[in-house]
């Protein structure tokens, strides 16, 4: 909801859908850059903030957003009221600024909606065991809409972004990509986790544990747009006379950092002593690589966020420092680059030839990982482009076609 014309034409799509029997949960995020301007606002006249008083900055954008859409629903004749995230029972653990929700008790959602009322929920928050008011992480009204359409049962969770579904790869760097019809619940998780941003992962990973049908679609237009959902209820190959495809996506993640502790001693409880404190920070570290040891000591290589790369390497250079490690380097800005698909369960080779595909283009691989349906490698961040695109047609998944729909700035 970039300005007032949107906000308006979201408050027209919602009463479609209202005026055609359905009865309508909307979850608002914040408009347009207002979280980034409250961040930085808060950089502006503070470098500490409190995770509490973070949080009350933060829940401001939504509150904006759910108070306007009430107003433009109502302009059109119809009743809605808005609700924060606390009002509705949205109840979380006390880590601010990255919190999980708990509960939702929804009380006042159901008697809205039985009251014949559009309900407006700001999202991205809510409220502690502690009674203090948290944020659930950047992208979190992601995680509210999905939170709810399981609390009440919803037949589906529509979510409205600035795609039109999720795509192949990226896009704005893959001009070739194209629209996934649908997209089962693991690998839309594999693909949040690897860096796409059409959906926060930890939506998706309530949408898995409650099996709540997820719709990707751009309030833009009324195409359909890609289907996530639990592998059972896709529709067959069989009846879109389609071969399924291997691969379903192309993923980079350009907001990782990489983090070496050279010499450590290789014996029992090193790894332990040097990732218990990043945990303990909330640090989510991603990629470990350990090398095999020469003389007894090794080095331990670990990506983690960019945002946390200041916290993590004080921890890391404190720990290097009991452990007796040599040094301790980084690389501020490396690109995880992931392939996706469940069809490489039954596929063996895919992880070579994603490392032949990158070599023929000259792209050195730092490390990597694999799970049962993800390859994934670090490089260089200069090579995101090309490694991405060289991939994309190896793996046949070009349309043909340049992706034309109007694309908004990159964030
Ligand atoms: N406004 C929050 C953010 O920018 C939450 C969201 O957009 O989903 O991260
Ligand atoms: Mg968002």
């Amino acid at each position: 909801m970039a300005d007032p014309e949107r906000i308006k034409a979201v408050a027209e799509h919602v009463a479609y859908t209202k005026r055609h029997g359905n009865d309508v949960v909307v979850v608002v995020s914040a408009m347009g850059k207002t979280t980034d301007n409250l961040i930085s606002l808060a950089n502006q006249v503070s470098s500490t903030h409190p995770g509490r008083e973070l949080d009350m900055l933060l829940t401001t954008g939504e509150r904006i957003s759910m108070a306007l859409v009430c107003m433009a629903l109502a302009d059109i004749g119809i009743d809605a009221v808005s609700f924060t995230g606390s009002q509705v029972g949205i109840i979380t653990d006390t880590v601010h600024t990255k919190a999980k929700i708990l509960e939702v008790k929804g009380d006042r959602l159901r008697e809205a909606l039985s009251a014949g009322k559009v309900a407006v929920v700001a999202g991205f928050q809510g409220v502690s065991t502690e009674r203090e008011i948290t944020t659930l992480g950047r992208g979190g009204s992601d995680t509210t809409a999905v939170a709810l359409a399981a609390a009440l049962n919803a037949d589906v969770c529509e979510i409205y972004t600035d795609v039109t579904g999720v795509f192949t790869a990226d896009p704005r760097i893959v001009p070739q990509a194209r629209k996934l019809q649908q997209l089962d619940f693991e690998e839309m998780l594999e693909m949040a986790g690897a860096g796409s941003k059409v959906l926060a992962l930890r939506s998706v990973e309530f949408a898995r544990n409650h099996n709540v049908p997820l719709h990707v679609r751009s309030s833009f237009t009324w195409e359909t747009g890609t289907w996530v959902l639990d592998r059972s209820a896709q529709i067959s190959s069989k009846e879109t006379a389609m071969e399924e495809p291997i691969i379903s996506g192309v993923v980079q993640d350009t907001g990782e950092s990489k983090i070496t502790v050279v010499g450590v001693a290789d014996k029992p409880g090193i790894s332990a002593a040097l990732f218990e404190p990043l945990a303990a920070a909330n640090i989510n570290v991603d990629m470990i690589v350990q090398n095999t040891s020469k003389d007894g000591r090794t080095d331990i290589s670990f990506t983690a966020p960019k945002a946390d790369l200041k916290k993590a390497l004080e921890i890391v250079n404190g720990v290097a420092k009991e452990i007796g490690a040599n040094d301790v380097t980084h690389v501020e800005s490396v690109a995880k680059i992931s392939l996706v698909g469940a069809g490489m369960r039954t596929s063996p080779g895919i992880a070579a030839k994603m490392f032949r595909v990158l070599a023929a283009a000259g792209v050195n691989i730092e490390m990597i990982s694999t799970s049962t349906i993800r390859v994934s490698v670090v490089v260089d961040a200069a090579s995101t482009e090309t490694a991405l695109r060289a991939l994309h047609t190896a793996f046949g998944l070009d349309s043909g076609q340049a992706y034309s729909a109007p694309l908004p700035e990159r964030k």
